[in-house]
């Protein structure tokens, strides 16, 4: 065994402590297997050599080759730069260094040839090559061999050397140390079903080309690998969970859920509720714990699926929890259940960060002994401090503000697992549900309450305020009541919160006549309460606040939304703020306000949004648009999936192949334990082990 996973990358020639830690730090790269994996994100044809009278005004890279005339310095200190005077013959061109000043002098000589590669710049009607790659003549056969990778590297690996072509020259002492060899990682079967290159040639092919069809090959089957592992480990996970953790049952229908069902349900179920709660029920009677994910766009409806889900749990005797991520929320879902179960004797209790010492210490005993039912809450449902009677059912909102250590801590407060509910609004792409949480079963209610009408979205320019402001007072005269959302962005916090306040001011005069709230992340919880309540019983007409409301939060009355500087928000984000309006019966509206001046990717993604109100169409096209890496629910929580060349958007059917052949691999052999796939078993481990195995428990 060679163990490249193990072998530190200090051992590679090449590689010091310094620069090992730089890669380590900066990169994630420790050992030689890092190395390995560590791909180019492009690649630049390098087979043919431009002319430097060809230069004109919008180039890509280009590669020349002449002698450099002399070199002068400019500049003094920091703006110190080092300027190669270079020709080919056909005319001269600067080549700029602002760093490694004497690194260069004492390598390059002028009079001699060299290959130069780099981009052109323009600087008034003069082009010049900053920082250019430059290599002796002799050496063409290396470095201008056709497709040229390039490395992602930071500003710390380049000041210690380590630019793309030092990465690649690592990547090419490490393949030559290997003789360009490479255990394969797929077993004999796989290799033979897929047809794809084997691992060895694929890794040459990736770090360097042969040709173009050669590097299209490598990257199927390395996208493939990383799929086929990810789901091979997230579905051996949950056969193993199917096989060995035993559910609570719960085989009565009771009393609690069919007298709230038949004399206090205030409406009709929609047709895709009824059938979640088919399914909840069918896994609750399984025998087998539930791990059930259940989408749902804003306003379809899921508290009522919740709160039918919980009336089962303690119809058989067991308790039951719902997780919100904000007070807010909590507070809201606590009001909402109170309401619904007004006339039947259910003991629930509310548990947040600010619940009162003294409410604390009498809920907490209560909950230890069984007394109540049923508990909302926040993350202060996960302290150790809570005890649960048996807890059965587990009921988590909004899923993608939790992080997945945060979900397990929940499962461990019983010594049976209880069953897992996990509900958002924020539709995940099939894609993405598959890599993240492909281990849960999903339910989808894809049908929204009866008489709501679709909300009419617009995009405006924030030069047309009065117009505005006039529609805006239309519709406070008609009754109803607006919100107006503006962004609050990591590292503009300051500004963000000065344009909130300096619109409630501006508002406050605009609608002398009206009351303006206002509701942001910085006041103190009890104030946010206050003003929020103020919305919601109407006092307030217009609520101003930053995305606190974004999730969950329900006022029927509420019609109009206005979203400010609406160029700075996600897609998924834009469709979460949308969804607070359009809950009751009259018409709503949307009101994207943005400035004149936008990206055509800002612009394409406002257009999306005043054409489509599918929640998964949104997701998808929000997918496509910005990638994964910064999609809502990935980054957020923290548990972003690190795809090092695979590409949700764009490989899904990758993704589904290598799904279906995870699947079959499973079927034959569950645990992975034959002759042939113990090789499989080897690479999960090396793969996942570092990782806390949260697939048992989430
Ligand atoms: P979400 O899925 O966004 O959490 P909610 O559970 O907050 O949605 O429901 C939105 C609104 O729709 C609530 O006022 C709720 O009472 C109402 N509602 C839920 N189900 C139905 C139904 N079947 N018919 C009519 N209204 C419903
Ligand atoms: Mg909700």
């Amino acid at each position: 065994m060679l163990d490249l996973d193990k072998r530190s990358i200090t051992y590679l020639p090449g590689v010091g402590p310094k620069k090992a830690e730089v890669l380590q730090k900066e990169a994630g790269i420790a050992s030689y297997e890092d190395l390995l994996f560590y791909f180019p994100y492009k690649y630049i044809d390098r087979s043919r050599f431009y002319k430097v009278a060809e230069i004109n005004g919008d180039m890509p890279y280009i590669q020349l080759r002449g002698k450099i005339l002399y070199f002068d310095t400019f500049g003094e200190g920091r703006s110190k730069r080092l300027v190669g005077k270079f020709t080919d013959g056909t005319g001269t061109i600067d080549l700029v260094w602002f760093k490694g000043l004497n690194y260069i002098t004492d390598k390059i000589k002028p009079g001699l040839e060299y290959i130069v590669f780099g981009k052109p710049s323009e600087f008034g009607h003069i082009y010049n090559i900053p920082h250019p790659d430059i290599d002796p003549i002799d050496q063409v056969n290396q470095v201008a061999g056709g497709l040229t990778p390039f490395y992602n590297t930071t500003e710390k690996m380049k000041k210690s050397f380590l630019n793309s072509r030092a990465i690649q020259n690592l990547q090419y002492s490490l393949l030559n140390w290997l003789n360009w060899d490479l255990p394969e990682t797929l077993s004999p079967d796989i290799l033979k079903r897929i047809k794809m290159m084997p691992l060895k040639e694929a890794m040459r092919n990736i770090h360097f080309p042969e040709s173009a069809e050669k590097l299209k090959q490598a990257q199927l089957r390395l996208k493939f690998e990383e799929f086929f592992f990810i789901q091979l480990n997230i579905l051996r996970t949950a056969n193993v969970r199917k096989l060995k953790l035993k559910g609570i049952v719960f085989p009565t229908v009771g009393h609690y859920f069919n007298t709230f069902y038949k004399d206090y349900l205030p409406f009709e179920l929609t047709g895709a509720q009824k059938r979640v709660v088919r399914e909840i029920r069918t896994d609750v009677g399984s025998g087998r714990q539930m791990n059930r994910l259940l989408q749902g766009d804003v306003g379809s409806g899921k508290t009522l699926v919740g709160l039918l889900a919980m009336l089962l749990a303690i119809d058989n005797n067991c308790q039951a929890c719902m997780m919100a991520p904000t007070e807010i929320l909590a507070t809201q879902h606590y009001v909402t259940i109170m309401e619904f179960l007004k006339d039947l004797d259910v003991k629930v209790a509310l548990l947040t960060g600010s619940t009162r010492k003294k409410d604390r210490n009498k809920i907490l005993p209560a909950i230890a002994n069984g007394e109540i039912q049923i508990v909302i809450g926040t993350h202060a449902l996960i302290e150790e401090t809570v005890v649960f009677s048996s807890l059965g059912l587990a009921i988590i909102d909004e899923q993608h503000r939790f992080g997945v250590a945060q979900r397990s801590r929940l499962w461990t407060k019983n010594t049976v697992v209880p069953h897992v509910l996990v509900m958002t609004a924020t539709p995940i792409p099939r894609t993405l549900a598959m890599t993240l949480y492909g281990d849960l079963d999903v339910s989808v209610i894809d049908e929204l309450p009866p008489g709501r009408k679709p909300i009419k979205t617009v995009h405006r320019y924030d030069n047309k305020k009065a117009q505005l402001y006039e529609f805006l007072r239309n519709q406070i005269e008609l009754g109803r009541q607006v919100y107006v959302v503006f962004p609050l962005i990591e590292g503009s916090e300051k500004l963000d919160y000065k344009n909130l306040e300096d619109g409630f001011e501006t508002f406050k005069e605009v609608f002398p006549e009206y009351k303006v709230c206002m509701v942001h992340g910085r006041m103190k919880a009890a104030d946010k309460e206050t003003e929020m309540q103020k919305f919601v019983s109407g006092e307030a007409q217009i609520l101003m606040a930053t995305t606190v409301i974004e999730v969950g939060v329900n006022v029927p009355n509420a019609s109009v939304m206005v979203i400010e500087s609406a160029e700075r928000f996600g897609l998924s984000q834009l469709h979460q703020l949308r969804g607070r309006v359009g809950r009751g019966a009259e018409q709503s509206y949307c009101i994207l306000v943005s400035s004149y001046k936008l990206t055509n990717e800002t612009r394409k993604r406002l257009e999306i949004m005043v054409n489509s109100s599918d929640g998964f169409e949104i997701a998808e096209a929000d997918l496509k648009l910005r990638g994964h890496g910064d999609l809502e629910g990935t980054r957020q929580s923290g548990e972003g999936i690190d795809l090092k060349i695979a590409d949700l958007a764009a490989d899904g059917q990758i993704l589904q192949y290598a799904r279906d052949i995870a699947l079959g691999i499973l079927d034959e052999d569950p645990e992975l334990l034959s002759d042939t796939h113990r090789i499989l078993n080897e690479r999960l481990k090396i793969l996942f082990s570092r990782k806390t195995n949260w697939g048992m428990i989430s």
